[in-house]
């Protein structure tokens, strides 16, 4: 029998699911992937091995899988037949916001959920399904030790200034900070760094349907372009970014809008989708001749640029960038888009290495490097449940 950890990604209507075998010396091995899709509305499960097989695939009625919990039976039921030589000893969860005080991976327990119920209203449309996730685990096998891996962990280290907004100070200490997200992903790039370069001033552009960029300088975070929630910042998929909070007072009082109307509005029919009015597909508006899907494509390149220029001044120069997530990691010509626009700070790219998509894609020359780095939240999810369970 081989000991694995089971890694769980929550979202609204998804389960995301790994099997890491625990190796030796701190290795671990990716053995099985996959995810239940349309909980609730059109449930899917499918699941490949480490050999890009197919292991399953299989649809059921809405009513079958109407929940993570039920959504969580039917992966444990496909891993019980699937994997007949591993023995689940650890799961761990990703779990988006960890609030003010969690800044590292925490162990779950009762106190530990009592805590994180208080966070919820800071991430409403993401936490309540990490939780469910985690409750329908404890429910489904009490004995597994669980482990929570935050989001907003890896950037809790960041200067006060960083995190402040200029609201008065009292909201700050209530929590009203700039938090930022996406902290495993960027965990897991400055885990992969070459040396010469993880030591220098990195910004990470993290760009897929959810989308932003970190300042890392020494390993360590020192800005995000996200903030109190994953709305901030760069335009995505169906996220707005950045706003003048003056357009929020503006829409509740001159537009009527309700609160729920606003929170689809910024969360799901802005971004990409929103200003093109085709796709929050990048793949399909770089196909497309519309204007507006260039407008789209042209604002996104833009406000990426924008904010590289923010994060450099806020590291006091760049020695490296580095391109990752779905849109980061498969299209050389966003990557290209955005790098031509990062000339004027030392950015040179090869165009060759980058249509290629080799891990280096800058010139020899290039005062700044720029890299391509596939993600891997799940191992890093993984690798914090084994050190924190001591397996
Ligand atoms: P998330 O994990 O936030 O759901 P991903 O990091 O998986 O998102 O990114 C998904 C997005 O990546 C897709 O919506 C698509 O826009 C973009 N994408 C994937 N492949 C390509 C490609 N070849 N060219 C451009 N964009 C791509």
């Amino acid at each position: 029998m081989e000991n694995s950890i089971l890694v769980l990604n929550a979202g609204s209507s998804s389960l995301k699911f790994s099997v890491f075998n625990l190796l030796g010396a701190d290795q671990l091995s990716q053995k099985v992937t996959g995810q239940v899709e349309g909980i609730g509305t059109a449930p899917h499960l499918k699941a490949r091995n480490d050999h890009e097989q197919t292991l399953i695939d299989v649809h059921w009625q809405t009513s079958e899988v109407a929940n993570h919990a039920q959504a969580l039976q039917q992966i444990i039921d496909f891993l019980n037949s699937s994997l007949q030589h591993q023995r689940l000893v650890g799961v761990g969860h990703r779990v988006v916001h960890g609030g003010p005080d969690y800044s590292a991976p925490s162990l779950i327990t009762p106190e530990v959920m009592a805590k994180l119920d208080t966070i919820t209203p800071l991430a409403p449309l993401h936490n309540p399904h990490n939780l469910a996730a985690i409750r329908a685990m404890m429910q489904e096998c009490p004995n597994l030790l669980q482990v929570a891996c935050f989001d907003t962990a890896f950037h809790r280290q960041q200067d006060t200034v960083a995190k402040l907004f200029g609201l008065p100070y009292e909201y700050y200490e209530r929590g009203v900070q700039r938090y930022g997200f996406h902290g495993l992903s960027y965990e897991y790039i400055a885990s992969v760094l070459p040396p010469d370069i993880a030591t220098g001033r990195v910004i990470v552009a993290h760009i897929g349907s959810g989308a932003s960029l970190c300042a890392i300088h020494n390993g360590r975070s020192v800005a995000s372009t996200m903030g109190f929630t994953a709305l901030d910042g760069l335009l995505m998929g169906t996220r707005a970014g950045s706003l003048d909070a003056g357009v929020i007072l503006y829409l509740l009082q001159q537009e009527g809008l309700s609160i729920k109307q606003l929170e689809d509005l910024l969360y799901k029919q802005s971004g990409l989708l929103g200003l093109s009015g085709i796709s929050n597909d990048m793949r399909i508006l770089l196909d497309s001749n519309e204007p507006r899907a260039q407008l789209a494509i042209d604002y996104f390149v833009y406000r990426v640029s924008r904010e590289i220029g923010s994060l450099a001044a806020a590291m006091g120069g760049l020695d490296a960038l580095v391109f990752t997530a779905g849109i980061g990691e498969n299209s050389p010509k966003i990557r290209q888009l955005i790098a031509k626009q990062a000339t004027w700070l030392g950015v040179d790219i090869d165009a060759t290495a980058n249509e290629k998509s080799v891990a280096c894609i800058s010139r020899a020359n290039s005062r700044v490097s720029v890299w391509m780095l596939p993600t891997n939240e799940e191992l890093m999810i993984a690798h914090h449940t084994r050190t924190l369970l001591g397996l």
